[in-house]
């Protein structure tokens, strides 16, 4: 049941506008297409070295750097499979990706040029997207792809909802993965779901569909200053099922087969001179006494 009537109330209301357009060229919000593309076509050009290559096999969590300056590419090894993506700042992990401004700034599905924003009191942009094999646009259900609307699977929500314990949810997978880099579970946040496919339906609900993703599908982003990423192979695999052992006979749904590896690539530029224009990103200089009197 929602609280939302699918039925559109007309109320004669002129069409809004959306909230955060960037109003110039210079607007931080707008990446420069020039330098992205530039970044984009070192791969088939060859201007750029493979440093780090990880496999996040089924049903688990891995995290990796990616050093400023660095290129990182999430493919779809073996076929349709969706990601649950965490980014911190590698040096201060307080910072760290901030789904809900991202989706205002930009949309609530995000691709090429979009940028990946951090939290308060941060707020720039820690990666920019460069590569989208998906392009998906919308379809009939308003579904698009690389979702911001929803969160990770975790396994306090099965519970709740199923009564059962399950370790393999994507927080749960993300929390085993961060682990070595000395952060916990309170560290794991809202997630981007790369490949994966959602809206909103005529009720306002979330929904999802099956992956789109085709075997050698990539999504790739240029790290704006350093970080550390970490990656959930989602246990619901290309969610063609989904399950919250609800399901009516109690039988549930065996999903281990609808569930790929994914692969990443973090990729070094070689040709100095496509990044010649490009600064890292600092946070916002806002004074930071919110209203406060300093003795
Ligand atoms: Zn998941």
């Amino acid at each position: 049941m929602s609280s939302q009537a699918a039925e559109k109330t007309t109320r004669n209301l002129p069409k809004p506008k959306a909230a955060y357009l960037p109003t110039s060229k210079d607007s931080p919000l707008y990446a420069n297409r020039e330098l992205y593309n530039a970044i984009a076509a070192t791969h088939e050009a060859g201007k750029r070295e493979l440093i780090e290559k990880v496999t996040v096999p089924v049903r688990s969590g891995r995290a990796w750097k990616v050093p400023k300056g660095h290129v990182c590419r999430i493919i779809a090894l073996e076929g349709p499979q969706v990601g649950d993506l965490n980014i911190w700042n590698a040096n201060n992990p307080r910072e760290r990706l901030w789904a809900s401004r991202t989706r205002q700034l930009h949309s609530a599905h995000v691709s090429v040029y979009d940028r990946l924003w951090s939290n308060l009191p941060y707020l720039r942009p820690l990666c920019t997207i460069t590569g989208d094999s998906i392009a998906y646009g919308q379809d009939e259900w308003g579904g698009r792809c690389h979702d911001l609307l929803g969160t990770r699977c975790d396994p306090y929500v099965d519970k709740l909802l199923s009564g059962e314990d399950n370790d393999f949810h994507c927080h749960s997978n993300l929390t085993r993965a961060v682990l070595p880099y000395g952060l916990t579970e309170f560290d794991v946040h809202d997630v981007l779901n790369v490949f994966q496919l959602t809206g909103l339906n005529e009720h306002d609900q979330y929904f999802m569909e099956t992956c789109p993703a085709k075997k050698g599908d990539y999504f790739e982003f240029f790290a704006e200053t350093d970080l550390l990423c970490a990656l959930s192979t989602c246990p619901g695999g290309d969610l063609s099922q989904w399950d919250w052992g609800e399901s009516e006979d109690g039988a549930g749904v065996d999903m281990t087969e609808c569930c790929r590896p994914l692969g990443v690539e973090v990729y070094k530029l070689t040709d100095d001179s496509v990044l010649q224009n490009w600064a890292e990103p600092q946070p916002v200089k806002y004074n930071g006494l919110h209203g406060l009197k300093m003795p």
